[in-house]
């Protein structure tokens, strides 16, 4: 294990000790760039004791590169928060996120070209074969290490400020639950500018001396060829899952590949039950999934000798106290399968605030401390949790009843015209609100009628979780992630 790098990207890798000497040295840079009477942006309500580090913020240029992954090392090193840029954004996010961030300066991997909105920032290039050490006294497990946007599913992007003992906890959760090892090889295929990237897939493998393979672009092929050449895990997104159980028919060295590595996990968004299905009828393999936000990092998932649960996500990771709430904030006692609350979450994991927004922090969370996730969930009665969706988006009160989009989408998407499925909630005059699929079908030359994905919903679930409008879409409008953005549905 020793022999193999810890990281690579295409051709090009680094070694264990030669990641931690750039990461040394750009540390030692960023220690000193305290710009003179650097503003804090409030923050230090939450975060008393790190305002001075965290006004220090430098911004990330974060491309799927060694530089992206030496410059988050030497962030956490040096205690100042980095802020990952997505370099697929528009100038206007970007806008936002600097703003609001006020980084004070930007590191970018040399000859990378920056657009109009982060070309305003003092430029530092990362430099992959600098070498240095660097270990200040006052940076500890209550400095800060990241501030990452949240993906604006829901709203406009806020900055949750991540220290580093919310890093280190959520990792060593994980280290436990899946039993990593120095001898573990991931395969990955994400961007780098959100915590799934970032803090499992990049920090993840290296917190116990394991290493990482990029994909650079995520493709089916490579996921086969380093996973047929050695590498044991694979974490993804449920479309990239949705995308190898498509493949999977067709190529038998995939399914080989798949049958032999140790952990195959999903997350950002519910993995649909029906490729979770078909994975496993082609592979004897179940993914498994894991829960986590932004805000948190990792809530839940099942540990490698577990058994994972299709359309569940798992149950809490060590450290991590989680519960289900009424609306009225009542906790739910019993685990019975059925009654759906919000999860709350509290511990080690959580981030201390949104940057700029009091207002979205203190609203964030209870007196005591509860992290509001605005998922809504039941437990299974030996407490595997099984989201139901958001509820600002996915929770339909219809008829006197309150139903998930979540069940209706995995049993639109078990018909076979049916690609990709979203369901949402439209206001009605006797119902309150009326359920509408919006489906994107197999063969648009054959669309599935309406009546007939009603039925083969209502035959399955029940009656009134039939959807009354059926809306046919070439694409459901996705972010970088994957992430079906159902705010932008209505305007579709
Ligand atoms: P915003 O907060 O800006 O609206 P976002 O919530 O999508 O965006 P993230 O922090 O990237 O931003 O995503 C966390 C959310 O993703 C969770 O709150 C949950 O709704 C969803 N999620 C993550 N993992 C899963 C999973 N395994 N199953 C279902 N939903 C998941
Ligand atoms: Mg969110």
């Amino acid at each position: 294990a020793a022999r193999r790098p810890a990281l690579r990207f295409g051709e090009r890798a680094l070694t264990h000790a030669e990641l931690a000497a750039a990461a040394g040295a750009l540390a030692g840079r960023l220690g000193g760039a305290v710009p003179p009477g650097a503003e804090s942006t409030g923050t230090e309500s939450t975060a008393p004791g790190t305002a001075a580090q965290a006004a220090r913020r430098v911004a990330l240029w974060a491309t799927p590169s060694l530089e992206t992954a030496v410059a988050v090392v030497a962030a956490l090193t040096a205690g100042v928060p980095v802020v990952p840029l997505n370099p697929k954004s528009g100038e206007r996010e970007l806008g936002h996120i600097l703003a609001d961030s006020a980084p004070s300066l930007v590191l970018a991997a040399p000859g990378d070209e920056l657009p109009e909105p982060v070309r305003a920032l003092e430029r530092v290039d990362v430099d992959v074969r600098g070498t240095g050490t660097y270990a200040p006294a006052e940076v500890d497990d209550e400095s800060p290490a990241l501030v990452v946007y949240t993906s604006g599913t829901t709203g406009p992007p806020k900055g949750a400020l991540i220290l580093r003992r919310a890093v280190a906890s959520t990792l060593d959760a994980l280290a436990d639950a899946w039993q990593w090892t120095e001898d573990d090889v991931l395969v990955h295929g994400l961007p780098l500018f959100h915590v799934h990237g970032l803090v499992l897939g990049v920090l993840g493998p290296l917190r116990r001396g394991g290493s990482v393979r990029h994909l650079g672009r995520f493709d089916t092929d490579g996921v086969a060829r380093e996973l047929g050449a050695g590498a044991t895990m694979l974490f993804g997104v449920p479309t990239m899952y949705h995308r190898i159980a498509e493949a999977l028919p067709g190529d038998p060295e995939l399914a080989k590949a798949l049958a032999g590595a140790r952990l195959l996990v999903s997350g950002s968004a519910a993995l649909p039950v029906h490729d979770h299905e078909r994975i496993a009828t082609a592979t004897g393999r179940r993914v498994i999934e894991r829960y986590g936000m932004t805000e948190t990092l990792m809530n839940t998932s099942v540990r490698a000798d577990g058994e994972p649960r299709a359309g569940t996500v798992g149950v809490p990771l060590p450290g991590v106290d989680l519960r289900l709430v009424e609306e009225d904030g009542t906790p739910i006692p019993a685990y019975d399968g059925e009654t759906v609350g919000e999860i709350q979450v509290r511990g080690p994991n959580l981030f201390t605030g949104y940057l700029n927004r009091p207002d979205a922090t203190a609203a964030a969370f209870t007196a005591d401390g509860w992290f509001r996730t605005g998922d809504m969930a039941v437990r299974e009665p030996d407490g595997y949790v099984r989201i139901v969706g958001r509820k600002a988006t996915d929770l339909i009160k219809s008829g006197g009843y309150k139903i998930g989009a979540g069940e209706i989408e995995n049993a639109l998407l078990e018909h076979p015209g049916v690609r990709e499925a979203a369901v949402t909630g439209e206001p009605d005059d006797d119902l309150g609100e009326r359920i509408v699929a919006w489906v994107v079908p197999a063969d648009p030359a054959d669309l599935p009628g309406a009546d007939e994905l009603a039925d083969h919903v209502a035959r399955r679930l029940a009656p009134h979780k039939r959807p009354r409008t059926v809306r046919y879409l070439d694409a459901l409008p996705r972010n970088d992630m994957g992430k079906i953005m159902k705010r932008a549905l209505g305007d579709a």
